[in-house]
């Protein structure tokens, strides 16, 4: 009997610390990224096929490769390669996570395409295993499994638990065309090495989250957290993207608690204090004209997840 389809929920993150230490031989940053997952959801479709093949569908579909660069493609050739399968499957990717967006929106994918090959073929992969392979298919591919809120260590790969009280109220402002995330940080080494601080991995301690940042997530205080949030890649991404310091400005003019840049933008995430307040934020932003479109969400939320009953419908 043929399998039937199987669909994988998985949310958006935005960082709410994101500390970048040194680089290191590798070319990768030792980072402490403290992601919150928010509930803006791509849908990954896994479907018995001949051959491996990626369709996707939603406003910014053409912005999705649909070759091997794909991550959920990337996902399930790691699967059935490390089970010897053949990767026959149809993954059809419903795309709402803003593209080149700083959202994880690829690495959404490549977890839920896992997840959904795993439960389609039969594969029966443990959790670790699971972990394992997101690791390998990038930074921030385990988080996106897990979902909630954690610390990732190493490149962000390395996750320890977070604890988080209640829900936390977010507007995100999806920009005109993405940023490249690794030119985000050539250009945060670039503009530490202009101001004398430019180190290798070598030089410097482990970066760590302010414990003040980890006290307003255990407490579910907004202000505290709108006071704790930080980006180390924000300068970077205004300064490849200089309309982000009016789209930052807007938010915060508009009533946020805070505003920070999302990851490696150009999506620009605002605190706001309450449900109402984060729709007074994004009418704000919308009569601004400083961003294409804008979403009100909350996180946290949880990560990769199977449909019920294996379909949306
Ligand atoms: P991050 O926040 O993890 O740095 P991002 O949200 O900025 O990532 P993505 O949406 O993941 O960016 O897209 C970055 C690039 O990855 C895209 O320009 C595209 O070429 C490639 N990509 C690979 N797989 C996908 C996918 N499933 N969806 C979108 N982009 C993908």
């Amino acid at each position: 009997m043929t399998p039937a389809p199987v669909t994988v929920r998985v949310p958006a993150k935005v960082n709410v610390q994101l500390v970048v230490g040194g680089l290191r031989p590798d070319g990768f940053h030792d980072l402490a990224n403290v992601f919150l997952a928010v509930g803006l959801h791509d849908e990954v479709t896994a479907t018995p096929a001949d051959r491996l093949r990626i369709t996707a569908s939603g406003p910014d579909a053409h912005q999705v490769p649909l070759d091997e660069t794909n991550l959920a493609a990337r996902a399930a050739l790691a699967l059935a390669a490390r089970h010897g399968i053949e990767p026959r499957v149809h993954l059809h990717i419903s795309k709402d996570i803003p593209v080149a967006g700083g959202m994880a929106g690829g690495s959404a994918d490549g977890a839920a395409a896992l997840v959904a090959c795993d439960a389609l073929w039969g594969t029966g992969a443990t959790r670790a295993e699971l972990l394992a392979i997101c690791a390998e298919l990038g930074s921030d591919v385990p988080f996106s499994l897990v979902g909630g809120a954690a610390l990732g260590r190493g490149r962000g790969e390395r996750l320890e638990p977070v604890e988080v009280t209640g829900t936390f109220h977010w507007v995100f402002a999806v920009a005109d065309g993405g940023l490249s995330t690794p030119e985000v940080y050539r250009e945060c080494d670039r503009l530490r090495e202009a101001s004398g601080g430019g180190h290798t991995a070598a030089d410097l301690p482990e970066p760590q989250p302010t414990p003040a940042l980890l006290e307003a997530l255990r407490t579910g205080d907004a202000a505290a957290l709108a006071c704790a949030l930080a980006n180390d890649l924000q300068a970077a991404a205004v300064s490849l993207r200089p309309s982000l310091a009016d789209t930052l400005r807007a938010g915060t003019e508009g009533g946020a608690l805070a505003a920070l840049v999302s990851g490696s933008g150009p999506t620009c995430a605002f605190l706001a204090k309450d449900p109402e307040a984060a729709e007074s934020v994004a009418e704000a932003l919308l009569s601004s004209g400083t961003c294409r479109k804008v979403r009100v969400t909350s996180g946290p939320v949880p990560g990769a997840t199977v449909f019920p009953d294996g379909s949306p419908d």
